[in-house]
């Protein structure tokens, strides 16, 4: 099964992944975390992807989606694989139709997290991350045990250097103005399920769950 998670940055996609990655066992592909990794370890790519990721702008296409077709034609995506922040644009979301298709295979569902821009941006500001083992956590809404530790492995939690109040702004306006085509896109190919995203991560984590059973 090949699964689109479609959302704002803040939506919640990363957390509800990990939760459906454990159920259903599908690999967890992130555009951002395969940047974040190149960025880390200066790759020739990263460090082309650094100044936009830095800015909150997307990464052109030519290098997002030759990164992203490298990454599903290893093994583990080869019977599917869930999609977290790609596509972000209608071009990225026909070279991933196209790549799919030509290898006999196609995307099974999208699932649409909406939630408020007045939302995002607290969700956003108050996430912290385990470097170690990818665990999200917010201050308020979801605190590690421990302060500042995480709770899976104990490792040190961080910020990302873009959930920054002023590139938090920019990544919301440059998603928000691609979202309703990426959107339409997979309306148009009868495989859109909308979630209200507003909720808590149980009650999205049902509907999505539903929506991939239905
Ligand atoms: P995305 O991957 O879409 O950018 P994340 O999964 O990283 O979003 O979530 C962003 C922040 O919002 C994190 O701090 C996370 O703990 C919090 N969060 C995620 N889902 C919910 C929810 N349903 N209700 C409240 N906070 C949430
Ligand atoms: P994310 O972790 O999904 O919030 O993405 C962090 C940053 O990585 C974005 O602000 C972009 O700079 C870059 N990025 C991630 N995915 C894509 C994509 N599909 N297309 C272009 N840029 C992307």
């Amino acid at each position: 099964m090949f699964v689109v998670l479609l959302g704002l940055p803040g939506a919640g996609k990363g957390t509800q992944a990990a939760r459906l990655k454990e159920e259903l066992g599908l690999p967890h592909v992130t555009t951002g975390d395969l940047f974040r990794e190149n960025i880390a370890a200066r790759t020739e790519l990263g460090k082309k992807a650094m100044p936009y990721y830095d800015a909150g702008d997307l990464v052109p296409n030519e290098l997002t989606i030759g990164m992203l077709l490298d990454r599903i034609s290893q093994p583990d995506c080869a019977n599917g694989c869930m999609f977290d922040g790609y596509p972000r644009n209608v071009e990225q979301a026909a070279a991933l139709d196209q790549a799919l298709t030509s290898a006999g295979k196609q995307i099974d569902r999208a699932l649409y997290i909406e939630v408020p821009e007045d939302e995002l941006v607290r969700r956003l500001s108050g996430r912290w991350l385990c470097p170690n083992c990818a665990a999200v956590y917010h201050e308020v809404s979801a605190p590690p045990a421990k302060a500042g530790l995480c709770d899976k492995c104990g490792s040190e939690l961080t910020q990302r250097s873009d959930d920054k109040p002023d590139v938090v702004r920019n990544r919301l306006k440059v998603n928000i103005g691609n979202m309703q085509p990426l959107v339409d896109h997979y309306a148009g190919q009868d495989k859109l399920t909308t979630v209200d995203g507003s909720r808590d991560p149980e009650a999205v984590s049902a509907d999505l769950r539903k929506a991939l059973e239905g």
